[in-house]
C-alpha cells in the first residue's frame, strides 16, 4: 500500500483521493474523498536490514481550490494516543474498533487494507449511533474530532471547581457528577443494547418493507436501523416492544409521520399520513410517495419477532398517533 494511504490509516483519517482530478470541491478539507496527501516530508530515513524507518515531519494537504493546509502532526498523534489511551470509556464496539486500529499502528507491519477498513467501520458505526451519542456526525468525515467530543461528553465535568462551593453543597455536587458520569456510561450501553436487540427480534428486516439487510463479515453496521415507537428523549423507553426494525428509507418516512403504524387490535397495518400526503403534493407537486403508498396495508405477521412480547405494544403506537394528532 502506497506512503500517503498507509499515513492516512495510520492517522485516523477518512480516506483521501489519489489524483488532484479525482478530488471533489469545497470545505472542509478533511472530508472522504474531498481531499488528497499533497506532500510528505520527511524528516530523516533510517535503514536497518531490509526496513526503512522514515521519521515525517509536515504533511500537507489540500482540495480542489489548492488552499493547501498543514496537518499538525503532532497535535494529531497526541490526540489519537489520548483516544486510544482512554478508550475504555466509549461504547464497547467503538472500543474494540479503536483497539484493533491501535493494535495495528503500534504492530510497525505496513498497514494494509484491513487497517483502512477499520476505519470504515469505525466512521460507519460513529454515524449510526450519533444520535444516541449526543454528537454531530456523518461517516464521511473526519471521526477524530468527533471521538475526541464523545470521550469530552463522557467525561466531562459541570463547570465550577468543588472547592469553589459552599461545603453543603460541594457533596452534592460531587454526588451529581458521579451520577451523570455514570448515567453517561450507561446511555450509551443501553441504546447499543436497545438497537442490536431490536434488530435481532427482527432478523434485521424491514417491518414495513421486508427488506433485510443483515451485518457481515464485510459491513459491521446492518442497514436496518432500530426505531423508538414513543421517542427516547420523551419517554426512555428502551424496550423491544418500543421499537421497530426499519430500513433506512422507511425509518426517515416514519421519523417524518410521512408513513403511520396501527393496531387495530387484531393486527398491524401502515398507511400513508392524510396530512402529510396533502401537504407535500400541494408544496412539492414532483415528490412522489408512490413508493409507500404500494407498502400501505396490513402488516405480514412474518415480519414480527418470533416471541410475541417483542411486538410492537398497541398501546405505545396508539400514544404516539395521540401526540401527532395534537
Ligand atoms: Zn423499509
Amino acid at each position: 500500500m502506497q506512503l500517503h494511504r498507509q499515513l492516512v490509516v495510520a492517522l485516523l483519517l477518512p480516506e483521501a483521493v489519489r489524483a488532484d482530478n479525482t478530488m471533489r470541491g469545497g470545505y472542509p478539507i478533511i472530508q472522504k474523498g474531498r481531499y488528497a496527501i499533497e506532500t510528505i516530508n520527511l524528516e530523516a530515513v533510517q535503514l536497518d536490514g531490509k526496513r526503512a524507518f522514515l521519521r515525517v515531519s509536515e504533511v500537507i494537504i489540500a482540495n480542489t481550490d489548492h488552499t493547501a493546509e498543514e496537518l499538525h502532526l503532532h497535535s494529531r498523534v497526541a490526540n489519537l494516543i489520548r483516544l486510544w489511551e482512554a478508550r475504555s470509556k466509549l461504547p464497547q464496539d467503538i472500543q474494540e474498533l479503536l483497539g484493533r486500529h491501535e493494535e495495528l499502528v503500534r504492530g510497525g507491519r505496513p498497514l494494509h487494507h484491513e487497517s483502512e477498513q477499520v476505519i470504515v467501520s469505525l466512521q460507519a458505526l460513529l454515524s449510526d449511533q450519533a444520535n444516541d451519542l449526543g454528537i454531530a456526525y456523518n461517516e464521511y468525515t473526519d471521526s477524530l474530532p468527533a471521538l475526541l467530543e464523545l470521550l469530552e461528553v463522557q467525561i466531562a465535568e459541570p463547570e465550577g471547581r468543588v472547592d469553589d462551593i459552599e461545603p453543603e453543597q460541594a457533596e452534592l455536587r460531587r454526588r451529581t457528577i458521579r451520577e451523570w458520569k455514570k448515567w453517561a456510561a450507561h446511555r450509551g450501553t443501553a441504546s447499543a443494547n436497545f438497537r442490536r436487540r431490536v434488530r435481532a427480534a427482527y432478523d434485521s428486516t424491514c417491518l414495513v418493507c421486508g427488506k433485510r439487510f443483515p451485518p457481515t463479515a464485510h459491513n459491521r453496521v446492518p442497514g436496518v436501523d432500530a426505531a423508538h415507537v414513543l421517542p427516547w428523549a420523551d419517554y426512555d423507553l428502551d424496550r423491544v416492544d418500543n421499537g421497530l426494525c426499519l430500513c433506512k428509507l422507511c425509518h426517515w418516512a416514519f421519523d417524518e409521520s410521512i408513513i403511520l403504524i396501527r393496531h387495530d387490535g387484531s393486527r398491524y397495518a401502515m398507511e400513508v399520513s392524510s396530512l402529510a400526503r396533502q401537504i407535500i403534493i400541494e408544496s412539492r407537486p414532483d415528490f412522489s410517495l408512490d413508493v409507500f403508498e404500494k407498502l400501505a396495508g396490513p402488516i405480514s405477521l412474518d415480519r414480527l419477532p418470533q416471541a410475541r412480547n417483542e411486538w410492537p405494544n398497541p398501546q405505545f403506537l396508539t400514544e404516539l398517533l395521540r401526540v401527532l394528532e395534537e
